[in-house]
């Protein structure tokens, strides 16, 4: 069924929904037999509903596989010092975490080019879209005291009652303020990511995990 302006994926809740297509309406069912008991998985794609069927392989190989994943794991004695000393500190404020919802506890630490290291965790807010996490926690940290030059950045990451087996990432709003200081600081930043138990780590830059990334040199300012 060609869908002229709308061939791009739609996502829509699983239920009928309609979509024009040149002024003539088309009804989608998207609700099955197997995705009506599969009320965890929210949202699908119409044109492609087989990733809504738990039993789909499909929707298994969607799952990050971290062994399969062009990312080599490191373990904590791989690191150099520097390194082992920003994920320590890291780990250390990551106990201060303020998560009460989440109960994740996240911690952050960033190597000033003057060699301080400034940390920060996340901060949750009942408000939920308020929450600050801890990548960015360290950074307007490290800013109040007037510094923006960095050189690297580490963050780790715990349930309050459990481990976390893969390394934690920074999410997309991080990742964008890490890319405004990896261009204010002239340097493709390191980020450096670990488990709770330290032993699986994943050592990257800021320009791998947000590729052509938009920062302050994209719309010509120099800071
Ligand atoms: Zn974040």
């Amino acid at each position: 069924m060609a869908l002229g302006a709308w061939s791009t994926k739609i996502y829509a809740k699983k239920e009928t929904v309609i979509l024009k297509d040149h002024g003539k309406e088309l009804k989608i069912n998207t609700l099955d037999e197997n995705s009506k008991s599969n009320k965890d998985d929210e949202y699908c794609d119409i044109k492609d509903p087989s990733h809504c069927d738990p039993k789909s392989k499909k929707k298994q190989d969607q799952k990050v596989d971290f062994a399969k994943s062009k990312f080599k794991t490191l373990k904590y004695n791989d690191l150099n010092k520097i390194q082992k000393k920003l994920l320590d500190a890291a780990d250390k404020v990551s106990k201060n975490s303020h998560s009460p919802y989440s109960h994740f506890q996240v911690g952050a630490a960033l190597l000033c080019d003057d060699g301080e290291i400034i940390t920060g965790t996340n901060f949750e807010n009942a408000a939920y879209g308020s929450t600050i996490c801890a990548e960015r926690a360290a950074i307007l940290r490290a800013n109040s005291q007037g510094k923006r030059n960095f050189s690297r950045i580490a963050i780790i990451g715990r349930g309050k009652d459990f481990d976390t087996i893969d390394p934690v990432s920074p999410c997309g709003s991080c990742r964008q303020v890490i890319m405004e200081i990896s261009q204010i600081s002239n340097k493709n930043i390191e980020v450096i990511m670990s488990n709770s138990k330290k032993d699986k780590i994943i050592i990257s830059s800021i320009q791998e995990l947000l590729p052509l990334g938009f920062g302050p040199q994209n719309l010509g300012i120099k800071i």
